[in-house]
Order: C-alpha cells, then sequence, then structure tokens
C-alpha cells in the first residue's frame, strides 16, 4: 500500500549514510510501489551541486551500494529527486527551500549529519516557517555520548518539534528478526508462560563484526564499544526480550514496557565487564594502529553481565558481548531455558537445555533447540535438533525481507513511532551506561587485548564460568 505524498528533505543528503542506506532504501520501496507520484526526495547539503549533479551522485551510489537492485525505474525515481544546496550554520539555501517544501503533504526532515548540527537546522528549520505542528523529523545515533548531552539533543529538537515529531532510529528495530522476535513472543501462547526466571536460566546477546574500525578511526576512537553499540543496540534488544507485553502494539505502550526494563536493569560490578581491544594479527593491523594512537584506551569490545530487577526476571542473567574483529560477524540473542527438573532418562542428554535463538544476521531467523531421540535401535539416546524457521526458506519465494532503514522511513511518512527511541529511553540508557563508563576512567583500567579472528579476551569466558556457563560459539 503507498503511502500518502510526502516531502522529504534529507540533510546531509550528499553523505555517506544518505548514499549508503537511506537513497536506496527509499529507491527499493518505490520498486515495491509504496513511494507514491507526489512523493519528492530533496537532498539539501554544503556540497555546490544542481539537481543533475545529485541524480548522478544517487547513480553513482547505487553502482557502488546496491549493484544487485534493478535499475530499470531508476529514472522515473531520480525524477522525483532535486537537490538545494544548504548550509546548516548560515542562511544560504533556507529561502529556496521554504519555497520548495509544500504545505498540503507530509513533511519530513531527515537529519543526516553530525548531531553537532541537530540544533542549527531545527532552528533555522523554524525561524524560516518550514516547519509545524505536523512535520516529522529523523535523526540517527550517535544520540550524544553520554545523559548530559543526550538530555541537550532532546532539548534542542524539542524547542521546535513536539516528541511525537521526533522520530530517532535505531535500525536494529527495523529489522525484521527483531519485529518478528515480539511477534513470537506475544502472539504465541507457547513462549509467554515460560517467558520468566522459573524457567529461562539466562539470555546471551551477541552482536560480533569482523571488521574493525574501517575508516572511522577518529569517530570510533572517542566512543567504543559501550557507547557506539551496547548503550543503543544491544540496550534495544535486552527491551524487547525482556519487555512486558504491551496492550497495544503501538508506540507509546511498547516504549514505555520498554523504559521500564531499562530502569530495572542492574549496574554491573566491575569484575562482571570486560573490556576488550584487539592487537595486531592473522594479517590485521592493530586497533591502535587502525585509530592511530598508540596510546588509546578506547574499547573495541565489550562483554558485560547484568540482571533486570523485577519480579519476572529476578535471578535471570543477562550477557552481552560485542566486538570488532571477532571470528565472524554474527549477531542473535539466546534465551537459555532451564534444564528438566529431573532427568527421566539415562542418557546425559536428558538434561540439556532448550535455546531459543533469535538471529538477525546471517540467515534471518528463529531456532529453537529441542531435545529428540535419536533415531535407530540404539536405545534412549537423546539428540538436540534444531526446530529452524529461516525466513529466506519459511517466506514465499520471492518474497523480500525489507532492510531495516526501507521499513523505518516509511513508518515515518506513516506516523507510526513503535519502532523508533523515545526521548526518555535514551536518556535512561545513557544514565545506565555512564557510571560503567566512569568507573573505567576512574580507574584508568586498560581493555585487555585480543587477537582479530578470534571470540575476544579470555576474561570474557572467565565471566561466564564463574557462574558455571559459557559463551556459545560466535557464527
Ligand atoms: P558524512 O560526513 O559522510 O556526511 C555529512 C553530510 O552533512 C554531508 O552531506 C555534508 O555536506 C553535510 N553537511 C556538513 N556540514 C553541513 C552544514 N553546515 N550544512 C549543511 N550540510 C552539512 O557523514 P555520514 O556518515 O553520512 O553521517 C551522518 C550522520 O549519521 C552522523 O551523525 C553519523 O554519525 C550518523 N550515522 C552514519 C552512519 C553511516 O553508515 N555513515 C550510520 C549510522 C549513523
Amino acid at each position: 500500500i503507498p503511502v500518502d505524498p510526502f516531502d522529504l528533505v534529507i540533510f546531509g543528503g550528499t553523505g555517506d549514510l544518505a548514499r549508503r542506506k537511506v537513497i536506496p532504501s527509499i529507491y527499493r520501496r518505490f520498486l515495491a510501489g509504496q513511494v507514491p507520484d507526489g512523493a519528492r526526495l530533496i537532498g539539501a547539503a554544503r556540497s555546490d551541486l544542481d539537481d543533475d549533479g545529485f541524480r548522478d551522485m544517487i547513480r553513482e551510489a547505487m553502482d557502488e551500494f546496491e549493484p544487485d537492485t534493478d535499475r530499470s525505474r531508476l529514472d522515473e525515481f531520480l525524477a522525483l529527486t532535486c537537490y538545494i544546496p544548504v548550509d546548516a550554520r548560515g542562511d544560504m539555501g533556507w529561502e529556496t527551500l521554504k519555497k520548495v517544501v509544500r504545505g498540503d503533504v507530509i513533511s519530513a526532515f531527515y537529519f543526516s549529519v553530525g548531531p553537532s548540527l541537530f540544533g542549527d537546522l531545527a532552528e533555522h528549520l523554524h525561524a524560516h516557517e518550514i516547519i509545524d505542528g505536523t512535520s516529522r523529523v529523523i535523526v540517527e545515533k550517535p544520540f550524544g555520548h553520554d545523559l548530559e548531552s543526550a538530555k541537550a539533543l532532546n532539548a534542542q529538537l524539542r524547542a521546535y518539534f513536539e516528541e511525537r515529531q521526533i522520530y530517532r532510529i535505531d535500525h536494529y528495530l527495523g529489522k525484521e528478526t527483531v519485529q518478528n522476535l515480539m511477534a513470537v513472543r506475544f502472539a504465541n501462547v507457547l513462549f509467554e508462560p515460560l517467558w520468566n526466571s522459573n524457567y529461562v536460566d539466562h539470555i546471551q546477546i551477541t552482536v560480533a563484526e569482523t571488521i574493525g574500525v574501517e575508516g572511522r578511526g577518529g569517530y570510533y576512537d572517542a566512543s567504543g564499544a559501550m557507547r557506539d553499540m551496547i548503550q543503543n543496540h544491544l540496550m534495544q534488544l535486552v527491551c524487547l526480550i525482556a519487555m512486558e507485553p504491551p496492550n497495544r502494539f503501538e508506540a507509546d505502550p511498547v516504549r514505555d514496557e520498554k523504559l521500564k526494563v531499562i530502569h530495572a536493569l542492574t549496574q554491573p560490578e566491575p569484575h562482571q565487564v570486560v573490556r576488550g581491544q584487539y592487537e595486531a594479527g592473522n594479517g590485521h593491523a592493530s586497533y591502535r594502529e587502525d585509530v592511530e594512537d598508540d596510546r588509546s584506551r578506547t574499547e573495541s569490545y565489550v562483554a558485560l553481565r547484568t540482571t533486570i530487577d523485577n519480579w519476572r526476571w529476578a535471578g535471570t542473567p543477562i550477557y552481552m558481548r560485542t566486538g570488532k574483529r571477532l571470528s565472524a560477524k554474527a549477531s542473535e540473542i539466546a534465551v537459555y531455558f532451564k534444564a528438566p527438573p529431573h532427568a527421566v532418562f539415562e542418557d546425559e542428554g536428558a538434561r540439556r537445555q532448550n535455546v531459543l535463538t533469535i538471529r538477525l544476521q546471517p540467515n534471518e531467523g528463529i531456532t529453537l533447540d529441542v531435545t529428540i531421540k535419536e533415531p535407530g535401535p540404539g536405545g534412549m539416546r537423546l539428540a538436540d535438533v534444531p526446530l529452524d524457521m529461516t525466513f529466506a526458506e519459511a517466506l514465499e519465494e520471492g518474497t523480500e525481507v525489507p532492510e531495516a532503514y526501507e521499513r523505518l522511513i516509511m513508518d515515518v511518512m506513516r506516523g507510526n513511532q513503535t519502532l523508533f527511541m523515545r526521548g526518555d529511553e535514551v536518556e535512561a540508557a545513557w544514565a545506565w551506561a555512564d557510571p560503567i563508563i566512569a568507573s573505567w576512567t576512574a580507574r584508568g583500567d586498560m581493555p585487555k587485548p585480543y587477537e582479530p579472528g578470534t571470540a575476544g579476551p579470555s576474561d570474557a569466558d572467565t565471566l561466564l564460568r564463574r557462574d558455571g556457563r559459557h559463551w556459545r560459539s560466535i557464527g
């Protein structure tokens, strides 16, 4: 179903994010018939381009980032685009923008620029009367680098936009499997009765990358894995896995429940957090070489243990880990159920645990490990088999799983904030992360070195071994 006609202004329309993700995603929705003829995509950035120059840039971006996407309707799509040179910090372009943005269709403003420009953009949009109470603004991570800066960003946006107009993207929430996690939990009767500390032994959340800092060294080194991944993406996953059922699948009921989880998240003790930094090896440079700072103390890896201090989850540890230059690219949530209370069978396997794995990548899907009798005459020998729902296989052939950005941008046009972070959620997540980061600084902690292509520092294994558990293998 197409959305209503819209004007989408992309500030930073010539930047990496716009070329790599935002514009190609809208083109793919255009191909799917969701972008109506009355829609327009307005690039706005400091670069001195005209409409044709912007369109050439989009063609090149498609060649570079989307070589396999059908090109047959690209010219038609490009006819919906135009470009206006605009300076967020000066007067250039604003009057032209005002003339171009229509007042009678949905207007959305994608701030695909660094957060230091958010305030300037909002102020100019307001001063030139380009926005009204129906306009929407889309912002990206990083949403602040601590609680104080996140509050300041929220204040800058809220000076000119109501909370219902602000769409804070965490692209993890746009992933099909992440939404499926909610469907599995709340649209089936099977799991929810078991979804608590009586039956769940522990939960592991892993987001592993094989790449290093890849040219983003400066940005990453000022941030680190805690700020870049845990505070936002992994935190969102914890919320969705642990939240109470919302009374409706709508923005505020869902976000109210997520916020309660963040508030209930306990601070890990210092020995329950492991920081790591990759050293040189296996043909790769070290982190410090990558960021060109041989004294950097920034972590490229974090593993930690936390708990959720509420009735449902008391006593169920949540282990999170994320890092760069690990052995495989893999993101998943694994819910380990408790072993059966009594061993009916002699086979050791009878005490194995069911594990529900929600894979974000690769092969988006959900797997439930169940224990069955091994086929054959060898007596009651047990084995684990996966009940596997790989989306690519389960869905009708030709059904494409849309990319996170496609879904999220269309949600903005529909006015649906369910999969976007509310301001108070972001602040609560920083309020949890800040003391952990502060304690590293206070103690002058050095991250533990780890070899590229491995599962991270061995201290992370110790973290689970202390609890009599072990990490799943990555990938
Ligand atoms: P970039 O440096 O590639 O692009 C920045 C854009 O902002 C350019 O189009 C530039 O012309 C424009 N710009 C800069 N100063 C301006 C000014 N004064 N007035 C108007 N336009 C101005 O950056 P990017 O990688 O596209 O990132 C944009 C934002 O998105 C950043 O906050 C970044 O952290 C975030 N982000 C990027 C990615 C990614 O994959 N690149 C992913 C997640 C979040």
